[in-house]
């Protein structure tokens, strides 16, 4: 039997496969998109409702010209889909003066012409009266920073690929890749052979297995997210026309980052630590009991809300897939000159997706590339 052919093929659909068959398939490419889950479900690192979209990027200016075809690459879902996918929150970057969150994001915003507002810790009180603030704490607020509704994003990527001709399959576990003609070929669990002109793998925490080269670079974690109440008389304080999405840093370096509540069916104010409650996960391994992160988060609470209940109403797992300097990998693999790789964002790739399915379309057909990727390849880990 004659092995099928794609100009594309996509392996995983998180957000980073499903912005690549989006965005492949806008450029009239036969592409097969291949998912060992369900259309929505729960197991990877892009479920849930909401996301945080930043420009005033305190990770560096690297990320800016990422961050620009991302935020069009949003408002073009939108108008394509003619759902809205976002709100108009702001954001705002709270912590001691000197900190990387506050300083990073004064620097990016000023290098990038982001419209920003430095605020002092009086201007906080004044103007979010949520956060609890020490005086030598600053913030930077971003008025163009929004929350991403997640879930529908994703769907509505897929949707858009499907009406462009792309055609996705579910519940197919790629297995293994056979490197050795011309065009890379897909072996799923069933013993299924298809060949692509090229392969993107968008595999989330499962990439190192299917890419043996990226073991030592990628270390994927389990993170808990949590829903908080707010007190009585105090709901209207945490909605989207009051509260905006927010990093906090506090004294002792913990980044917390959350959004209003009332953007999804979620109930309450939705709240993690970015760099703390981090458990080493291994595929088919389940995670310890979630309860045991309630604390250490509801005492951050305590000093930061005062006016949410600091004990988490609700806690569930998601997926980081850490690089060892917490940013991306973005490259191709030793492997084949023509199978690419895009599924490594420390915990903080989602509001990339458009741009990076962008990036991943170009690199795949062989087109001019919209951004300038160097920083995020594999050779800088060589180099040190
Ligand atoms: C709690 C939490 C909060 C976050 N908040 C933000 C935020 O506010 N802003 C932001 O920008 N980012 C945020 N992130 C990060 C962002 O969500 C991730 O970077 C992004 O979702 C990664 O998507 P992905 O497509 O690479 O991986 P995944 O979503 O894990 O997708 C990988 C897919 O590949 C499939 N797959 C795996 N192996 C195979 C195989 N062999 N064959 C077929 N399919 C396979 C999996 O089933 C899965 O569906 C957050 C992450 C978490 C966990």
């Amino acid at each position: 039997m004659a092995t099928k052919h794609y100009d594309l093929i996509v392996v995983g659909l998180g957000i980073m496969g499903a912005a690549t068959a989006w965005q492949a398939s806008q450029k009239k490419a036969s592409v097969l998109a291949l998912e060992v889950g369900g259309p929505s479900h729960r197991e990877g690192s892009s479920h849930g409702a909401t996301r945080i979209f930043r420009q005033a990027y305190w990770e560096g200016k690297d990320y800016l010209q990422l961050l620009r075809l991302a935020d069009a690459g949003w408002r073009e879902l939108e108008h394509q889909s003619n759902i809205k996918l976002r709100a108009s929150t702001g954001g705002i970057f709270i912590g001691p003066k000197s900190t990387s969150v506050v300083a990073g994001s004064l620097e990016t915003a000023r290098l990038g012409g982001i419209q920003h507002e430095h605020l002092s810790a009086d201007d906080i009180r004044c103007k979010f009266p949520q956060f609890a603030v020490f005086s030598d704490m600053e913030a930077v607020f971003e008025p163009g920073a929004y929350p991403v509704f997640a879930e529908e994003s994703r769907l509505q990527m897929l949707n858009e690929a499907v009406k462009n001709g792309a055609h996705l399959m579910y519940g197919i576990q790629v297995s293994e890749f056979i490197t050795k003609h011309t065009n890379p070929i897909i072996k799923t669990m069933s013993r299924e052979k298809i060949s692509g002109s090229a392969l993107v793998i968008c595999a989330g925490a499962w990439t190192k297995d299917l890419l043996p080269e990226l073991q030592s670079f990628i270390k994927p974690h389990w993170v808990p997210i949590h829903w908080f109440q707010p007190r009585p008389k105090s709901d209207t304080l945490f909605n989207e026309t009051a509260f905006p999405v927010f990093l906090y840093e506090d004294k002792l370096g913990a980044l917390l980052y959350g959004f209003p509540s009332g953007l999804s069916s979620e109930r309450g104010v939705k709240i993690g630590f970015h760099n703390r409650q981090h458990v080493p996960w291994n595929p088919g391994q389940n995670p310890p009991d979630i309860k045991i992160f309630a604390n250490e988060i509801a005492n951050s609470i305590e000093n930061i809300f005062p006016e949410l209940y600091p004990n988490p109403r609700d806690s569930r797992w998601c997926i980081y897939t850490m690089s060892k300097d917490e940013s991306f990998v973005i490259d191709k693999s030793k492997s084949h000159s023509k199978i690419f790789f895009a599924s490594v964002c420390s915990g903080h790739g989602f509001k990339f997706a458009p741009a990076i399915g962008k990036i991943m379309t170009e690199l795949g057909l062989g087109l001019a590339l919209s951004a300038d990727i160097a920083h995020f390849g594999i050779s800088r880990f060589h180099s040190r």
